[in-house]
């Protein structure tokens, strides 16, 4: 039961509709957690999006299941620029899940003839999820390689798309080899391909990095600057492959923007079934928004 009161709806229990500072009601938490800054932030790692048995794949289906899971316990996306950045805008009560998307297949992202987006894709389907749940926007971060989802023609109006709805493009480097196996210049090499290829999309220079198979160069700094054929190049973070939760960007002793956990979208042991169900038993204590 509400009152209306000059078109304002006032909800009966006022403690879940505090007045704001400017007066208007304030929507009710999302969830009921108690605010937690520094708790453990999700960052999902995917790659495939169809049938398939090992750590690479999601179901399509298995993915929407995903987004309802995330969306029904409070998680709201963010990127990882926003996360490293300790800048996640976050309603009241609500837990931050970075997803990630990683290797820039074709069943991430494609673009029928008739200029629709696959149902069956990833953004396909997680736009679909969006129209009705639209505090839950297709907000990602896509770590690429040179096929970029595939459709060369569409390159640019996808990487436009996704940029459109919030979500960001980092790098994954030109031919994802092993970076701890390549000397300093290859690896220099293998970055900054890729960066200057994405920049020509229009994607800022300074992107999210990602080293291929969570290997990190042996020279580590790689990943943060250097400078190659007398440019410099830098990137804004750059995460692991692993299975589990990452810290808070308040957690001063843990947190790393050039050294962060994601967990896997899939069903195996320390994914994210895995760790949903620790939340939902108050076994891991994540992040959650005043
Ligand atoms: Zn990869």
């Amino acid at each position: 039961m509400v009152n209306l009161v000059a078109g304002v709806v006032l909800a009966q229990k006022p403690l879940s509709t505090p007045i704001g500072t400017f007066g208007f009601p304030q929507p009710a938490r999302v969830s009921t957690r108690k605010p937690n800054p520094d708790g453990k932030v999700f960052i999902v790692m995917y790659h495939h999006f169809r049938e398939g048995s090992n750590a690479m794949f999601r179901s399509p289906s298995k993915f929407r299941q995903d987004l309802e899971h995330l969306y029904k316990m409070g998680f709201r996306p963010v990127t990882i620029s926003e996360y490293v950045g300790n800048r996640m805008i976050l309603a009241q009560g609500a837990s931050p899940v970075v997803m990630t998307f990683d290797d820039g297949h074709p069943d991430q992202f494609t673009i029928r003839k008739d200029g629709t987006i696959d149902p069956k894709c990833a953004v396909g389907i997680w736009a679909d999820f969006a129209k009705t749940h639209p505090d839950f926007p297709v907000k990602g971060t896509f770590y690429t390689l040179p096929v970029l989802w595939g459709q060369h023609n569409l390159i640019q109006k996808k990487i436009d798309m996704l940029k459109g709805w919030g979500s960001e493009i980092g790098n994954h480097t030109y031919n994802h080899r092993f970076l701890s196996r390549l000397n300093d210049d290859q690896v220099k090499a293998e970055i900054a391909k890729m960066n200057d290829l994405l920049v020509s999309y229009g994607v800022k220079p300074n992107m999210p990095f990602c080293p291929p198979y969570g290997e990190y160069p042996h020279n580590k700094s790689l990943v943060k600057s250097f400078t190659y054929k007398g440019k410099l190049y830098a990137h804004s973070s750059a995460c692991m492959a692993w299975d589990s939760p990452a810290a808070s960007p308040n957690d001063a002793k843990k947190f790393n923007r050039y050294k962060f956990e994601r967990l896997h979208g899939n069903g195996r042991e320390m994914g994210i079934d895995y760790w949903l169900d620790k939340v939902q038993k108050g076994k891991v204590q994540v992040y959650v928004a005043p």
